[in-house]
């Protein structure tokens, strides 16, 4: 099997008899394999596409993850039937035996496929390729900005891989907000613009809602039937399934949503499950929209004017900074053992309440509960609620990362290790981060409602009323101080320690451990195998 560039032209790799193999997070015309073959006429192209009931059960997948996902692959099907592309569509358990018998129907000589953005997915080709009549020749994928190797690049012989430094390296290269060599509005970031905590009063636009049509409907009797038992509501599924909806979704953000983005990006409120938040990673990670498209749709309205920097600024940072960044880092990392990362020596089970959201933590059940309702929470929910917990409280990284492929609607293997690991837990040691987004309830209090209606006290550390993110986050320090101390930003927050009362410390310990033992009662202290994760 080989990888060619997408921009080869298909004289280069030979083009009779070749057949197209489109995974289901590549549902654009224009994703490298299609395009490698777009001197020949669509009848010449014998497409596949494979709803594996396999990759459906190896996870606890979120129901409405399931069905965005079929629902999108049946519904590009039809598009590219409609083109007049010779589709196969196969329900299977696997991938071989539906490839081996297309592969034999059309007597492909080649079998082109956009290489998989997830390295597990790519192990698995290279393991099936052996099995077929006929070699895989995979092109580069070329839904993100950045190419793997470019990253690769830039990344090599630095001493820190900044994603400031990135993101303005990408500002530079696309000229994006630029004026010539400088930041349009002379600034490269807003960020002290945008970070508002919730207002009493604001009403946010509800995000658009497509009733499913017979299609959807169709893949949601299918998921009710056999993924019945997986995590999640199916009620009320609403996302959108074609790239023209996808196209829909984009417009409502730019118009509505766009012009308050920045402020309120980083605010939580209770019964509000998307405020101003674009809702775009479902379908740029399907391949339904290209980061391209996006970044210029913000761009050109703010040309227009109306929509201030800071709002777009912000948002342009999430797509052409952290996105891409995330992704070149898994690049780049992932081959060296990435996903092993446990800085912290963490081997504590997941809380069975990740999975039955029936916890007295109010910011957790809030979050926990519109997740369950949607596969959704915002950036700020996954960072400073879901992941902190888990840091500060001492949960195994790699547990934690599994529990969040599962559920999330956007979720990747991709874009899940360096956010869960990297950005969420520091199990990395600090190669993305630099330094750990823990935090107690003094910064759920100040960028939220939740406090307000908990049982618990968000100021004091010990004590029945006491929250249990400060105690653990004030024992996350206290176990990890000596290497927290290496990092220079940790320095103010650990010279509150050396001020500490020892009774302090004695109770802030016994609390944690007691904590611990009321959240979990079946799991036990320890646990280092992923395979007792609970589900
Ligand atoms: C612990 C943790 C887990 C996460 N898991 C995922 C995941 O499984 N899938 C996923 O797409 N994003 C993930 N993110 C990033 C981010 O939280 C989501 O992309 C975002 O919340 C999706 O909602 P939105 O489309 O409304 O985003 P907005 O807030 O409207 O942001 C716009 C877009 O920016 C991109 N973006 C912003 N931050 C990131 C980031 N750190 N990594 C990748 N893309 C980013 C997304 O494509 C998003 O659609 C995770 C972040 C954390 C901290
Ligand atoms: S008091 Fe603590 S547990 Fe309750 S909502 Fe606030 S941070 Fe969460």
């Amino acid at each position: 099997m080989r990888t060619v560039p997408s921009h080869m032209a298909p004289s280069q790799v030979g083009q009779a008899c070749t057949g197209v193999w489109i995974l289901g997070d590549q549902l654009h015309l224009q994703q490298a394999a299609l395009v490698s073959l777009a001197a020949l006429p669509p009848p010449q192209i014998p497409v596949i596409l494979i709803e594996s009931s396999r990759w459906a059960e190896g996870r606890n997948y979120h129901q409405q993850k399931l069905v965005l996902v079929w629902s999108a692959m049946r519904h590009f099907a039809q598009e590219l039937r409609n083109l007049g592309y010779p589709v196969t569509y196969v329900e299977s358990e696997g991938f071989t035996e539906p490839l081996q018998a297309w592969a034999c129907q059309y007597q492909l000589e080649q079998i082109r496929l956009m290489q998989p953005a997830d390295f597990p997915f790519r192990a698995e080709v290279e393991k099936l390729a052996s099995q077929l009549p006929c070699p895989i020749v995979q092109l580069e994928n070329n839904h993100f900005l950045w190419r793997g190797e470019e990253f690769i690049n830039w990344a090599k012989g630095r001493k820190r891989l900044l994603m400031e430094d990135f993101y303005r390296e990408g500002r530079q290269r696309w000229q994006v907000l630029m004026e010539g060599d400088k930041p349009l509005g002379g600034r490269w970031n807003y960020d002290k613009e945008n970070r508002k905590p919730p207002k009493a009063g604001i009403r946010y636009p509800a995000p658009l809602h497509f009733p499913p049509d017979a299609l959807t409907q169709a893949v949601i009797k299918k998921v009710k039937q056999c993924y019945g038992h997986h995590f999640g509501a199916l009620e009320g599924f609403g996302w959108a399934v074609t790239r023209a909806q996808a196209l829909q979704v984009l417009q409502h953000f730019i118009e509505v949503r766009l012009p308050h983005f920045g402020p309120w990006q980083d605010a939580m409120q209770s019964g509000e499950d998307f405020l101003y938040h674009s809702l775009l990673s479902p379908y740029l990670n399907l391949g339904l929209l290209t980061p391209q498209e996006v970044i210029a749709a913000a761009e050109a309205a703010y040309s227009k004017g109306g929509i201030p920097i800071a709002s777009v600024e912000g948002f342009i940072r999430q797509i052409l900074g952290w996105r891409e960044y995330m992704r070149g880092l898994y690049e780049y990392q992932m081959p060296m053992g990435y996903s092993q990362h446990n800085f912290f020596g963490h081997t504590r089970p997941l809380p069975d309440f990740f999975w039955t959201t029936d916890t007295d933590l109010n910011c957790l059940r809030q979050t926990l509960k519109q997740i369950h309702r949607h596969g959704y929470a915002h950036h700020i929910q996954r960072l400073m609620i879901l992941s902190n917990f888990a840091l500060i409280s001492g949960i195994q990284p790699q547990a934690v990362e599994a529990w969040f492929h599962d559920v999330f609607i956007d979720s990747y293997d991709w874009v899940m290790q360096t956010n869960v690991l990297g950005m969420g837990l520091f199990a990395d040691g600090g190669l993305l981060a630099s330094k750990p987004y823990a935090a107690s309830a003094q910064y759920i209090h100040k960028m939220s409602d939740y406090c307000r209606n908990c049982r618990y006290n968000h100021s004091e550390k010990v004590g029945e009323q006491a929250c249990p993110f400060n105690t653990f986050y004030w024992d996350f320090l206290l176990r990890h101080r000596s290497c927290l101390a290496s990092s220079g930003r940790m320095g103010l927050v650990l010279a509150h320690l050396n001020r500490m009362q020892p009774e302090l410390i004695t109770q802030i310990r016994a609390q944690a451990a007691a904590w611990w033992e009321r959240l979990c009662p079946t799991a036990g202290q320890e646990n280092p195998s992923l395979s007792q994760t609970i589900r």
